[in-house]
């Protein structure tokens, strides 16, 4: 049985992840580059100005966080606690809204990783720089060399590592053709904090998932003109009401739409002055250089159900990848599933038997022309069965649907319309159907 864990990362998957390690009796070290616990969710003002698409994840300016000031969370607060400490119910920092703002989960966190003694084994400014594994090929032991404070550079040997690193850092770019001639500004929302450097410019944002649209009409009180570029648009193409300045254009695929004029009537092109991309991320190990083990098309692995590397199982591990789920659920029963495998609670296949797992759900992705980019979405009854679990109460995976669904309405007051609707069932008012 492993005695000793590494953790990489100590937002809050990190954090969990710790919780349910020393559940099970194992040594943990968290390793964390930042100067506090959080991750994501500790706002970070800065942004990388000058490489505003953020194409070197190592350059000088680079930062972790990825979230804009005014943003409250996409899950309601009943979504986003973990077993035995909820968020619903509960406030960490006075905003007891069902959407909070990002502070809210912040301090939610803090007083999680307080309580569970998770923080004092949390070692900050200590910045992973490679993980390899020791002696034999299929990572028995596992060598961590990090940086500290000091910029010393130390090398730790534990038997089993956790990566928790996080995906929301690196940008996703929409490429389209000619851009590299078009003379304007473009930047990736993860360097978009607050909507005054927009003031009276006309922006293109491409990508409409939750924070194109959130950004889309917060940038819309101070911007000429938005135009919102998206494969998903066809049903809702043209002018946004009640928006006075606000279209939905399809995919752009054309530098030549972006004119540097305000184009004729009849063209389809948009006088642009900066393109926001919001397009999303790319899972980013820069301390991992594992034989077979790679990221394609944003498909991390091979990875057993989205944790287990199967060549280098279970000493090595991943927490977080999946997306579309009940993120902080989904943290916790993959740390569930790590530590009681770690600790020899629960079994793995063998090498074989996990790499069939993992190529016939290729086969059936592929089979459904899913792309590969799809590969880690949401598992959590799967996780559930792993260790012991009760399965997901229908009404969580509702508002889960629910939410998805409200977070596209391109309805600003989407977020406190939805405490009306627990309060009153005003559900016409969101326009959703269903609601729990
Ligand atoms: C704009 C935005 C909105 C979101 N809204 C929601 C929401 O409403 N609800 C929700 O549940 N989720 C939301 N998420 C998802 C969010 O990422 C998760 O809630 C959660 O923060 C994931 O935690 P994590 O620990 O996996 O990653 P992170 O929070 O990114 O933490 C990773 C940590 O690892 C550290 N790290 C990275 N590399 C190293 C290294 N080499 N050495 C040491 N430390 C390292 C980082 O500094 C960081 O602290 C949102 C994400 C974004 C970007």
């Amino acid at each position: 049985m492993p005695r000793t864990v590494a953790v990489v990362g100590a937002g809050a998957a990190g954090l969990v992840a710790a919780r349910e390690l020393l559940r099970e009796g194992l040594g943990v070290a968290v390793f964390e580059k930042s100067g506090r616990a959080g991750g994501t969710w500790a706002y970070d003002p800065r942004a990388d100005d000058a490489d505003p698409l953020s194409r070197d994840p190592a350059g000088p300016g680079a930062v972790h966080g990825s979230l804009y000031a005014s943003l409250r969370t996409n899950l309601p607060r009943e979504l986003m606690g973990f077993s035995g400490f909820p968020m619903a119910g509960r406030v960490f920092a006075g905003d007891a809204r069902a959407f909070p703002g990002h502070r809210e989960v912040l301090a939610f966190l803090d007083a999680f990783a307080e309580e569970h003694g998770v923080l004092e084994r949390v070692r900050l400014r200590a910045e992973v720089l490679r993980v390899r594994p020791l002696g034999r090929e299929q990572g028995e032991r596992w060598v961590v060399a990090w940086r500290g404070e000091d910029g010393e550079v130390a090398e730790e040997v534990f038997d089993a590592v956790v990566v928790c690193n996080g995906h929301w850092t690196v940008p996703q770019v929409a490429k389209i053709r000619g851009i590299d001639n078009w003379r304007g500004k473009q930047m990736h929302s993860h360097n978009y904090r607050v909507s005054e450097p927009f003031r009276d410019q006309n922006v293109v944002v491409v990508g409409m998932g939750v924070s194109g649209t959130d950004i889309a009409l917060e940038i819309s009180h101070v911007a000429k003109e938005v135009h919102v570029a998206s494969r998903y648009s066809e049903d809702r193409l043209g002018k946004i009401e009640p928006y006075k300045n606000v279209w939905i254009h399809r995919e752009v695929r054309n530098s030549e739409l972006f004119s540097s004029q305000t184009p004729s009537p009849s063209s389809s092109a948009v006088a642009a002055d900066i393109i926001l991309y919001c397009t999303g991320y790319q899972y980013h190990f820069p301390f991992l250089d594992l034989d077979g083990l790679t990221v394609d098309d944003n498909r991390v692995g091979p990875l057993y159900n989205h944790v287990f590397p199967p060549k280098y199982a279970p000493n090595l591990s991943f927490v977080g990848l999946p997306i579309k789920t009940i993120v902080f659920q989904s943290l916790e029963l993959e740390s569930k599933w790590v530590a009681a495998v770690l600790s020899g609670r629960a079994t793995l296949p063998g090498e074989e038997g996990m790499m069939a797992a993992v190529r016939e759900h290729y086969r059936q992705m592929e089979e459904a022309g899913r792309p590969k980019r799809h590969t880690h979405e949401e598992h959590l009854n799967w996780l559930a069965d792993q260790v012991g679990e009760p399965r997901l109460e229908a009404w969580r995976l509702e508002m889960l649907e629910k939410a998805a669904r409200c977070a596209l309405l391109l309805d600003e007051g989407y977020r406190d319309l939805w405490e009306q609707d627990d309060n009153s069932g005003a559900s016409a008012s969101l326009g959703v159907k269903g609601a729990p």
